[in-house]
């Protein structure tokens, strides 16, 4: 019963997956593929404000298609996932911007299964408008129930992924010489 369902989740999310493609005009499209070489040009100087740039540019994608995904405030099943990504270059943007301070020594690398990340308050998001890459692009097409624990990280969903968007971030933690990739977790303590 549980495996019928489960295939009809997939063919609803790859047919609102194909929605979303349709919903991006070409212009960001070209925009997103150009983002590694256009990062890959710049210095040292200024990659939290780049990296702002690009925050926000993703967000521009993301509203294009928003109502085409199923996520909303107060769902917060993908903020207690086994593995929360984050470069160190985010943890300096989260540093100089939210104002919050990372732990004094990084616990060990490591599954944080049913982990809450430490920024998760009351449900929402204490530093959305700040939080990393790993969270921008986690979204949902098919029901919240896929996401709970018991279900959220043993069926496998098409996903959308920006290239452009996830090469031109390696390449600015590269040249801020900060693309170590740690667990949110790891770095930071609710406070
Ligand atoms: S940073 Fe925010 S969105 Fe990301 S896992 Fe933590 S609480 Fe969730």
């Amino acid at each position: 019963m549980i495996e019928v369902s489960y295939r009809q989740a997939v063919e609803q999310a790859k047919q609102v997956q194909a929605k979303i493609l349709r919903s991006i005009p070409d212009g960001l499209i070209v925009e997103e593929d150009n983002i590694p070489i256009v990062i890959g040009r710049g210095s040292k100087k200024d990659c939290l404000g780049v990296l702002a740039r690009l925050y926000k540019f993703s967000d521009r994608i993301n509203a294009t298609f928003s109502k085409h995904i199923t996520c909303g405030k107060g769902c917060h099943y993908c903020c207690s996932l086994k593995k929360i990504q984050i470069f160190e270059l985010e943890v300096l943007f989260i540093q100089k911007y939210a104002k919050k301070k990372p732990r004094d020594i990084l616990l060990v690398q490591r599954d944080f299964e049913h982990q809450a990340c430490p920024f998760l308050v009351e449900g929402c998001c204490e530093i959305y408008s700040h939080r990393p890459y790993a969270c921008r692009k986690h979204f949902s097409m098919v029901s919240a129930r896929w996401c709970q624990p018991e279900t959220g990280e043993s069926f496998k969903f098409p996903m959308l992924v920006f290239d452009g968007i996830e090469r031109g971030l390696f390449t600015l933690s590269r040249i801020a010489g900060k693309e170590r990739i740690l667990d949110i977790r790891q770095v930071f303590e609710a406070e």
